[in-house]
This record gives C-alpha cells, sequence and structure tokens, in this order.
C-alpha cells in the first residue's frame, strides 16, 4: 500500500484564498499586531513570512520590534497599549522571548478575544472544557488537514505523540471534541510502537527526526507529522520515518509542506475570527 498524501501547501494556499475574499467583504481590514523581541534569526523569518501572509490577506499587518534586553515591564506595557486599540484584532508575541521576560507573564497579558495564537489561560481553558475560543494554531491545521483528507475521527482510536501545551496538548483536546477515543503518549510513555500501531490516527509532536518507523504504522492509518527538524546535513525532516511510513499508512502529510504551512494559515483565520467575534460583525 502507498499512501495518499495530504499536501497542506494546497490546503492552506486555499484557506488563505477563501480568507481574502472573507476579509475584502467585511468592509474594514481586521488588524493583526506582531511583536518580536530580540533578533533571533528563526523568529525573525517566522515574523516576516506572518507579515507577508497577513498583508496578502487583507489584513493590517503591523510587526513591532523591541531590542534583546527590552525589560518585561516595557513589553508589558506594550501590550496593554494594544489590549486598549480598538484597530489592533489581533496580537502575537512571537516565542521565545529573552530570558528576563517570563512568557507566562507576557501570555497572560494579552487580551483574551486578541489572542490569536490561543495560548492564554482563558482560551486554553475554554479548549480544555470543549467550549468557544480561540485555538492555537498548529493544532488548528492539524485538524484542518485531517478534515480534508476525509478522516472519521468518531470513534477512531487517535494517539498523540508529544505533550506540550503548544502542540500535545491542545491537539488532543482537540481530537477529543471530534470524539475521536484519545490517547496521549510522551518520553515516559512504555512500549510506545505498539501504543501506535493501535492507532487509527498518529499525530506526531515530539521533536525528534523521523523517530515514527513504518513498522509502529497501523495498515491504513492516518499520519500527521507536526514535526520540523533541520538535520546536519541540513535536510528538513519531521517526527516521522516519511519513506517508510508511506508503505504502511492510508494517508500521510509530508514535512516540508504538511502541517507547517497550515500554522500561519489559521493564524489568519484566527485574526479574523477575532475581528469579527469582537466588533460584533457578521461576515
Ligand atoms: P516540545 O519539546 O515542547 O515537546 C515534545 C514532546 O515530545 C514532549 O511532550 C516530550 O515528552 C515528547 N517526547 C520527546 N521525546 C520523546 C520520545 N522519545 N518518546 C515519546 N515522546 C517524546 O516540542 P513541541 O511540542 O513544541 O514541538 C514538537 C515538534 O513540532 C517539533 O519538531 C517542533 O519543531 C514542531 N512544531 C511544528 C510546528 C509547525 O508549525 N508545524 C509548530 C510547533 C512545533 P515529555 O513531556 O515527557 O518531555
Amino acid at each position: 500500500m502507498t499512501a495518499r498524501i495530504i499536501d497542506g501547501k494546497a490546503v492552506a494556499a486555499s484557506l488563505r484564498a477563501e480568507l481574502a475574499t472573507r476579509v475584502a467583504g467585511l468592509g474594514f481590514r481586521p488588524g493583526l499586531t506582531v511583536i518580536l523581541v530580540g533578533d533571533d534569526p528563526a523568529s525573525a523569518v517566522y515574523v516576516r513570512s506572518k507579515d507577508r501572509a497577513a498583508k496578502e490577506a487583507g489584513i493590517e499587518a503591523t510587526t513591532i520590534r523591541l531590542p534583546a534586553d527590552t525589560a518585561e515591564r516595557a513589553l508589558l506595557a506594550e501590550i496593554a497599549r494594544l489590549n486598549a486599540d480598538p484597530a489592533v484584532d489581533g496580537i502575537l508575541v512571537q516565542l521565545p522571548l529573552p530570558p528576563q521576560i517570563d512568557p507566562n507573564r507576557v501570555i497572560a497579558a494579552i487580551d483574551p478575544a486578541k489572542d490569536v495564537d490561543g495560548f492564554h489561560p482563558v482560551n486554553v481553558g475554554a479548549l480544555a472544557n470543549g467550549q468557544p475560543g480561540l485555538v492555537p494554531c498548529t493544532p488548528a491545521g492539524t485538524m484542518k488537514l485531517l478534515a480534508y483528507a476525509g478522516v472519521k475521527l468518531a470513534g477512531a482510536r487517535a494517539i498523540v505523540l508529544g505533550r506540550s501545551a503548544i502542540v500535545g496538548r491542545p491537539v488532543a483536546a482537540l481530537l477529543l471534541a471530534a470524539d475521536a477515543t484519545v490517547t496521549i503518549a510522551h518520553s515516559r510513555t512504555r512500549d510506545l510502537p505498539a501504543e501506535c500501531r493501535r492507532a487509527d490516527v498518529v499525530i506526531a509532536a515530539v521533536g525528534r527526526p523521523e523517530m515514527v518507523r513504518g513498522d509502529w504504522i497501523a495498515p491504513g492509518a492516518t499520519v500527521i507529522d507536526v514535526g520540523i527538524n533541520r538535520l546536519p546535513d541540513g535536510r528538513l525532516v519531521g517526527d516521522v520515518a516519511y519513506a517508510e511510513c508511506l508503505a504502511h499508512a492510508g494517508a500521510i502529510t509530508p514535512v516540508p509542506g504538511g502541517v507547517g504551512p497550515m500554522t500561519i494559515a489559521c493564524l489568519l483565520e484566527n485574526t479574523v475570527e477575532a475581528a469579527v467575534r469582537r466588533r460584533g460583525v457578521t461576515g
């Protein structure tokens, strides 16, 4: 069997086009402000991509660049200003932050209605309770790829490898909300290959290059690879041994071109959703 490849690049492009049409019909431009503290090169690349994609969708995107030695107090003051600005619908603070700044305090300072990363405790709590809120972008993108691939989640056995606050836990909560029977695996899980073999859906988010082997995958299972790992030779690979798993899975996402492009598309969607809800308009 050779798996169907779930083309995240194509799904993300169509979502972005849909959002651009939606924004054009709103009669106003949703505002997204991204704050970048310091000069981490990877963060700078992410922020530029977010800015470009937002502008292409018709979103009023602004990037605030602050020096690496910015005091936590100054960043909190900037967030308070953005919370009070009616033109700002979404606020995103690019992580990681320099060591003198506590990311939890910063995230908690963002107005939950503008928290387009979905990391504020109010949004985390809403997701955990199955209530509406802003959902973190990579997990939201993962669910959209499953929907696009036509995977039936109700009653399916799903395993999430990884329990981080930004990927593993929210993905597990979303799968549960979609009526899957969910196992969350982590570094202390016993016999991970056997746990995976029982699953109809495998979501890999561990940050270990090509850890998930072909013989961990039940015939026909769906594999979503969230991992992004740079190998010493410069190649970009996921957490899944792609070629091996391709031979076992029913459907699989590649890296790059799978979950990655969905993350930014979902950030744009969150910005539009936040704008529409906060301003009380339809569209
Ligand atoms: P974290 O390092 O925060 O979490 C990794 C998780 O994997 C932890 O829960 C850890 O367990 C678990 N883990 C580590 N090693 C093993 C192992 N050998 N067996 C089982 N579980 C293990 O990573 P993130 O969640 O932030 O990211 C995961 C991956 O997703 C990374 O490759 C990252 O680059 C990628 N990513 C991709 C995004 C995208 O846009 N596509 C966005 C965000 C992340 P424990 O809790 O026990 O330590």
